[in-house]
């Protein structure tokens, strides 16, 4: 019998999920190899990240508004490093909602980029609320926030109106509730909580916020780079990308964020 998980990630999946999945490591699509075979410049495996992209961003209400969705390598971690480098420009400063165990290991990577200003924390009470009522100073280059604190259980129910990017750390409740995702200029997610298996990283952010810091990004950790080669820079994690693009169809079939909320 199938035990239950109530781990926070990685976590459970749809059980046709699995079975699809399984399936496509023997044989995917009748291509007579698995899935972990195939190319992912193959017609079979571009069509699955075209879908994947396409669909993260419809899911969230987000399509034809000037997003883009990768899936990337590095998981949320890696995302605590790339934030800065692609939005803190060179000698500026960025301002961070501090929440929880992972906010403050986002704030420890931004602070090797530049200064780092904790708009308001609730560490001294162990995490166990999320602050309300802080400011933002308006000339930091972002705003960093975690809309869900995995480890502490607190989540955030209302987002700043700031004229700033803000960036927010989603990996533990993106697509279960209804958001104006609108709002926000990057979100970034490891697959492993609330989409599909570890090993890959949703990324969605405005096409408008890149590029305006005047560091030299390396091309791997370039979120432009990422975006003009359409989530192919390097070999993209083809089975989580696949197994997470299952998750986002059942999701779609069911009625979408509305219909799990
Ligand atoms: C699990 C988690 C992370 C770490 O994710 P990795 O993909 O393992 O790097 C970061 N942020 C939040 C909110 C998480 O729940």
């Amino acid at each position: 019998m199938k035990k239950h998980n109530f781990s926070a990630g990685p976590s459970i999946l749809w059980p046709q999920v699995l079975e699809e999945a399984a399936k496509a490591v023997l044989n995917f699509a009748d291509s007579g190899l698995s899935i972990l075979e195939i190319s992912h410049r193959s017609t079979h495996f571009i069509e699955i990240m075209e879908e994947a992209r396409a669909l993260a961003l419809e899911l969230l209400g987000l399509q034809n508004k000037g997003y883009s969705a990768v899936f990337l390598h590095g998981g949320a971690s890696l995302g605590f490093v790339m934030v800065p480098y692609n939005l803190m420009r060179k000698n500026g400063r960025a301002a961070y909602l501090e929440t929880g165990t992972w906010a403050s290991g986002a704030i420890k990577e931004a602070k090797n980029f530049g200064e780092t200003i904790i708009a308001a924390s609730s560490q001294e009470s162990n995490f166990n609320y999320v602050p309300k009522n802080y400011d933002i100073p308006a000339d930091v280059d972002y705003f960093h926030c975690t809309s869900n604190n995995t480890i502490y259980g607190t989540q955030m129910k209302s987002f700043p109106d700031i004229e700033i990017p803000l960036v927010c750390d989603m990996s533990s409740d993106i697509f279960s509730r209804e958001l104006d995702f609108s709002k926000f200029d990057l979100i970034y997610a490891g697959a492993q909580k609330n989409i599909g298996p570890a090993g890959t990283t949703l990324v969605i952010l405005k096409n408008d916020i890149l590029g305006k810091t005047g560091r030299t990004i390396p091309g791997i950790l370039d979120y432009r780079q990422h975006v003009e080669r359409e989530s192919m820079y390097n070999t993209p994690s083809v089975f989580a990308i696949y197994t997470s693009l299952l998750t986002l169809r059942k999701l779609k079939a069911m009625g979408g964020i509305a219909a799990i909320e």
